[in-house]
């Protein structure tokens, strides 16, 4: 009984914040036993699920062009759009030696993300910005966009997608110089709601170097210049 009590509870609270999209920690909400079922099985299960939910929506699935979507959904979740819930998908980071001693700021920009609110499972997209100073090792550019993409395929919500990628750039790089910013458009605001189809979402995470105006200010520069003004 008393975990009837507690799940109901736990519904009133979902429902009250799920519009207002906030997030509640910066890691994601994983159980312990998160992956103890491996994916093939998840697929199957999620499949029989999402077959659930069309037959109770009506949906004839004898029909040819709805009989696969149960299993592409399942796969679409488990392989792609979700991978990034499992640290076996989380992307290897080789560094190298800062040989050319640069000590100036590195600004990897317009990297094209594609995630899930978590709230209401539609995508969330846009692009991510960032930059580092390299304290002797430097990384791949080609990485920074998997790590972008390694949490952007999740459940999240922006907030929390933008400090995951600040500190494990912190952590990959071994320097509190890191700067990420995010700009997305929520298709749960735009398709749905109160259908905006104009606003967006910014997110930033400054530290270290970047908490200071000066620096902070040549990243937004760097990152609000168009490249063909150049
Ligand atoms: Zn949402």
């Amino acid at each position: 009984m008393k975990q009837k009590e507690t799940s109901l509870n736990t519904q009133v609270e979902v429902d009250e914040f799920g519009d207002d999209h906030v997030g509640t920690s910066y890691d994601t909400p994983l159980r312990p036993d998160a992956f103890e079922q491996d994916d093939d099985l998840k697929i199957e299960l999620i499949s029989k699920h999402f077959k659930e939910i069309m037959q109770i929506l009506g949906l004839d699935l004898e029909d040819d062009s709805l009989a696969g979507t149960p299993k592409r959904v399942a796969k679409m979740y488990v392989e792609e759009v979700f991978s990034g819930l499992n640290p076996k998908n989380k992307p290897k980071i080789r560094l190298f030696d800062n040989k050319y001693n640069y000590d100036q700021m590195l600004v990897e920009k317009d990297i094209t993300f594609y995630s899930h609110c978590e709230h209401h499972f539609v995508p969330i997209y846009g692009k991510a910005h960032v930059a580092y100073f390299s304290s002797g090792k430097v990384i791949g550019l080609s990485k920074i966009n998997r790590i972008v993409q390694y949490f952007a395929k999740r459940p999240q919500v922006q907030e929390r997608l933008t400090v995951q990628i600040g500190k494990e750039l912190k952590a990959i790089l071994k320097t509190e110089d890191v700067a990420v910013v995010m700009d997305a458009s929520h298709m749960c605001v735009s398709s749905r709601g109160v259908n905006d189809t104009n606003s967006r979402t910014g997110t930033a995470f400054f530290d270290g170097k970047f908490k200071d105006q000066n620096i902070k200010n040549e990243f937004l520069n760097y990152i609000n210049t168009d490249s063909s003004d150049l």
